[in-house]
């Protein structure tokens, strides 16, 4: 090739680099511009001259520059997407190339081809941003989100469901059906609402987990295309909290209904029952009668349950005083001696130290133990033993512990307990264990239940110390 052909693509090369919309620039290894091409000032701002020997990483954003600074220390080529600000002080993105020049294997300096992406990346820039945005609404929504098949099968599903379902990870939710969360008794329902397209209407259903909790929930289905594919969006509000609180709301208003109800009747009832079993009791003295005795029996049943009824509806102002927790369950049990006897029934009372003070009222708490102790020699007909114990904590807690091996009550019925009229026994009122809860909690105290069918039920009550610093109990 003779010097003319040379000096003849050497003006090709030229003009191309000066007329060309890209930006040839040469750097030495820190990055200065050793060359800068022509085009620097359509596309930045700045002419060849004014970037000569200034820094390439200067012009770069923040964000974009330790990218930068890393591509172009690897011997290779590279290509990388960063803003490049300009001398009017907005940033382009640039599209560079990075050749690396290398001289007995050491990078001596590189030279850049840059292209203006700007519009392009922008738009991808705020796709990104966008999904980014959307992803997160999406995953951290309060309901759960998520994309089942036409059939029932997970497509996806968002963070919200983790919880839901109770799982760690979403692929153990992901590929599985829906019916693997749902009650098999529910399946029918289910399936119509999917098979049937009931999606008009939100429908209720009881998740399953596999953790054995119950999650009471509202199912949303819409129609949609996902992929190409005929799929549901599924929305599930879960509903457990809202259904609890229903249930207390419910439980006190039928409290304060039996409340109103107690005390109308128990006034209404208290002074007949007064006069009749006064003239029953002069009738058995003048003719020992058998059907006396049982009217008698009876009266004096309608009076528990007045008196009971009583206590619920009208908790007359009191005062309260430094009770001696052991003293009061002694005489307590003592007053059930010979009923434990008729019942082939062995009390056995464990008592540790005599400092069992709490603040109350010895009349009300005596009514608690002595409702728990009727409970526990009912629950065992054929004989048996209670144990009774006191003694106080550490930290400043009176515990009192009733033990039966009676009958036992099942699992599933120990939340009804407590709750009025409530009574598997035939002439049971129902309003023991209630009238107990009352007291104790207006004491400051609380009673814990454990039971197991035929071995026997365990009834534990904590109350605070007296002067143990926690507030007085508010009785009322
Ligand atoms: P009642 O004794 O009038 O039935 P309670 O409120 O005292 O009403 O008790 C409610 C129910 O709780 C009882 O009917 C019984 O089924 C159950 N129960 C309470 N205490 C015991 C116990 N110690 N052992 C077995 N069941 C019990
Ligand atoms: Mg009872």
């Amino acid at each position: 090739m003779n010097n003319g052909t040379l000096l003849q693509e050497l003006e090709i090369y030229r003009s191309f680099i000066q007329y060309s919309d890209t930006l040839f620039s040469f750097h030495s290894i820190n990055g200065d511009f050793t060359y800068v091409s022509p085009t620097s000032f359509p596309l930045l701002g700045y002419e060849p001259e004014e970037l000569l020997n200034t820094c390439l990483f200067d012009f770069s954003h923040p964000d974009d520059r330790k990218k930068l600074e890393n591509i172009c220390f690897t011997k290779s080529y590279e290509t990388v997407n960063y803003r490049f600000c300009k001398k009017e002080g907005d940033y382009i993105w640039l599209e560079t190339t990075l050749i690396p020049y290398c001289h007995e294997n050491e990078i001596k300096g590189f030279s850049c081809i840059s292209r203006d992406v700007t519009a392009q990346t922008a738009t991808k820039a705020q796709l990104e941003e966008n999904k980014e945005m959307y992803r997160l609404l999406v995953e951290n929504f309060q309901d759960t989100v998520g994309i089942i098949t036409k059939r029932g099968h997970w497509i996806y599903i968002n963070n919200t469901g983790k919880k839901l379902f109770g799982v760690t990870r979403k692929e153990e939710i992901i590929g599985k059906s829906i019916f693997d969360f749902v009650y098999p008794a529910a399946y029918k329902e289910t399936e119509n609402q999917i098979l049937l397209n009931g999606f008009k209407e939100p429908f209720e259903l009881t998740v399953a987990r596999h953790d054995g909790l119950k999650k009471y929930v509202q199912v949303k289905l819409i129609p949609t295309k996902y992929k190409e594919r005929d799929t549901f969006q599924i929305l599930i509000r879960d509903l457990t909290e809202q259904k609890k609180t229903e249930e207390i709301m419910h439980r006190t208003e039928k409290l304060s209904v039996v409340g109103q109800l107690a005390a109308g009747i128990a006034h209404e009832i208290r002074n007949p029952l007064t006069a009749i079993k006064g003239f029953t009791q002069l009738l058995k003295k003048e003719d020992n009668n058998d059907y006396l005795e049982v009217m008698l029996s009876e009266l004096e049943r309608i009076e528990d349950i007045v008196s009971d009824l009583l206590i619920l509806a009208k908790p007359q102002p009191s005062k309260t005083e430094k009770v001696d927790i052991g003293l009061l369950l002694k005489e307590t049990v003592d007053l059930f001696k010979s009923e434990a006897l008729l019942h082939n029934v062995e009390i056995m009372i464990d008592i540790e130290i005599s400092d069992l003070f709490i603040e109350g009222e010895a009349n009300k708490l005596k009514q608690v133990y002595i409702n728990l102790l009727k409970n526990a020699i009912e629950a065992m007909p054929d004989g048996g033993k209670i144990q009774v114990s006191a003694i106080k904590t550490r930290s400043d807690q009176i515990v009192t512990k009733i033990i039966d091996n009676g009958i036992g009550i099942p699992e599933e019925r120990i939340p009804n307990l407590g709750e009025p009229f409530y009574s598997t026994k035939e002439k049971g009122t129902g309003l023991g264990l209630m009238i107990c809860n009352r007291i104790i909690k207006n004491h400051g105290g609380t009673m814990k239940i454990k039971s197991k069918v035929d071995i026997g039920t365990t009834i534990i009550i904590l109350f605070p110390a007296f002067n143990s610093g926690k507030s007085p109990a508010i009785i009322k």
